[in-house]
């Protein structure tokens, strides 16, 4: 990872990486203008096992804010996919906010294979974690360091594998310099979906040990998303994922389902146990299937 005890001015390069994890950590949730203060005083060695995380009887509020979780408990089971559901504004992303340490919770306490998250350095706490955020924010750099950025030792072969596997090989042929395009917003302007596919191929290059995708998929097309949820299934195989899903129809094989709605779970359990139960899950898969049946992607 990045040398963060170097003095900034020892290398360019390292500085360059310092600045642009910095940002991006910043920009991947679009929180430039706070400045959320979260002491980064743990000291003890995250030991990684198998990767479970605990959401414990968790309350939060942004600053002054009222409360947007109340008492939320969910387990990601280690080397499972667990998928979380529900209405905008429920509190989801706020979920992985909290998991990243963005914030602090205010009651309750996010454990991974038991150790509180506020007991560890930051810095080893994103070296296990990776996230496709909902909205992808580029480098000013080439496609090939805005892909490196995610392992920078990658070999030839890993980028041509997860360009694949992330769908990328048209973009990558049809810019003017393939791969070392300068992209971002002072280079060549992405649309959602790319900026999304390429935040998806950065994942598929780091492999963290518990992967988040935050409605990751939602500015794709449906046939480009059933290959890209093929490829981050079998990406995530074996690791700890939560997907923040907006169809429902790309987490059906998921094995566990969250529905979260106003900072609660209302409702969890399989796909098949949640339709049985008939109840909220039931409710939005039905809209959901009447809407793809009109046409009407939701
Ligand atoms: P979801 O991802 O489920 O759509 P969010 O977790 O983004 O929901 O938001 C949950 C609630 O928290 C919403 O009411 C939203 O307006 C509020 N919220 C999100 N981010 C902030 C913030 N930085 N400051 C204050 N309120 C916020
Ligand atoms: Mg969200």
């Amino acid at each position: 990872m990045f040398q963060l005890f170097l003095p900034l001015n020892f290398l360019g390069f390292i500085y360059r990486e310092i600045k642009a994890s910095m940002a991006n950590i910043e920009r991947m949730f679009e929180l430039l203008d706070e400045q959320p203060a979260v002491p980064d005083s743990g000291t003890q060695t995250l030991n990684i096992n198998r990767g479970e995380v605990r959401f414990e009887s968790v309350g939060f509020a942004y600053q002054n804010g009222r409360e947007i979780l109340h008492n939320l408990s969910l387990t990601l089971s280690a080397g499972k996919t667990l998928a979380i559901v529900g209405g905008s504004g429920a509190g989801k992303s706020t979920l992985t906010k909290l998991l990243f340490r963005f914030y602090d919770v205010g009651r309750g306490r996010i454990l991974i294979d038991g150790q509180d998250i506020r007991d560890v350095p930051q810095q080893a706490l994103r070296s296990v974690l990776g996230i496709v955020p909902q909205d992808t924010v580029l480098f000013n750099d080439t496609l090939l360091n805005n892909l490196l950025y995610a392992k920078p030792d990658a070999s030839e072969q890993e980028i041509q594998d997860v360009i694949r596997m992330a769908h990328l090989e048209h973009l990558v042929a049809s810019c003017p310099d393939g791969l070392q395009t300068v992209v971002g917003e002072r280079g060549l302007k992405l649309s959602g979906g790319e900026k999304q596919r390429i935040a998806i191929a950065r994942m598929l290059l780091k492999r963290p040990a518990i992967m988040v995708f935050d409605e990751a998929t939602s500015s794709l097309d449906s046939r480009t998303e059933k290959g890209i949820m093929a490829a981050i299934r079998e990406v995530a195989a074996g690791h700890t994922a939560m997907i923040i899903a907006h169809r429902l129809s790309t987490v059906v094989d998921a094995d566990c389902i969250a529905v979260v709605e106003q900072g609660e779970v209302v409702e969890s359990g399989t796909h098949q146990a949640l339709l049985a139960a008939n109840g909220f899950y039931a409710q939005l898969w039905s809209a959901q299937q009447q809407s793809s049946v009109e046409g009407d992607q939701p």
